[in-house]
């Protein structure tokens, strides 16, 4: 089995999909290994995406994912880092497949409802930026 992280960022949240998020993925095989709600701060978010601190958006989407809290989730899976990229949808929710989560609950190409790793390296990183010490069992 394979770990991958999730965020459910501050738009599903406020849309109260956070639930259906987390159900729609025990659906697709994920079991919830850890979930915690937060309100990043700047210099977490900041942190958390410095990859793309050169890209024009960076301040729009560190604004956007301080907005209001999120949630944290770190999923298990066989194949999960490519698994959750695939039921995720693409980065714009236009051109997501159909039942893909940010089709369903994505908005626009920023506020696209969740985060997923993008490699197995990077989920062991996030995980262990938000789930320090023993957290994810
Ligand atoms: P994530 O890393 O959040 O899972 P992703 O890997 O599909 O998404 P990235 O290219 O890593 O997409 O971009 C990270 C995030 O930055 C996107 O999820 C989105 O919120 C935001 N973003 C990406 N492209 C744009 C853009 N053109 N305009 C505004 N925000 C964007
Ligand atoms: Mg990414």
């Amino acid at each position: 089995l394979e770990r991958t992280f999730c965020i459910i960022k501050p738009d599903a949240v406020e849309k109260k999909k956070a639930g259906a998020i987390l159900a729609f993925l025990e659906e697709a095989g994920f079991s919830i290994l850890a979930a915690k709600r937060t309100h990043l701060t700047r210099a977490v978010a900041e942190g958390f995406y410095a990859v793309h601190s050169a890209r024009p958006f960076f301040g729009e989407l560190v604004e956007f994912m301080t907005r209001s809290p999120v949630f944290v989730v770190a999923l298990e899976r066989e194949d999960a880092v490519a698994h959750y990229r695939k039921v995720m949808g693409a980065t714009d929710p236009a051109k997501a497949e159909a039942n893909t989560i940010r089709k369903l609950y994505g908005g626009s190409v920023g506020e696209n409802a969740v985060h997923g790793s993008d490699s197995l390296d990077n989920a062991k990183i996030e995980i262990a930026y938000f789930f320090p010490g023993n957290e994810v069992a």
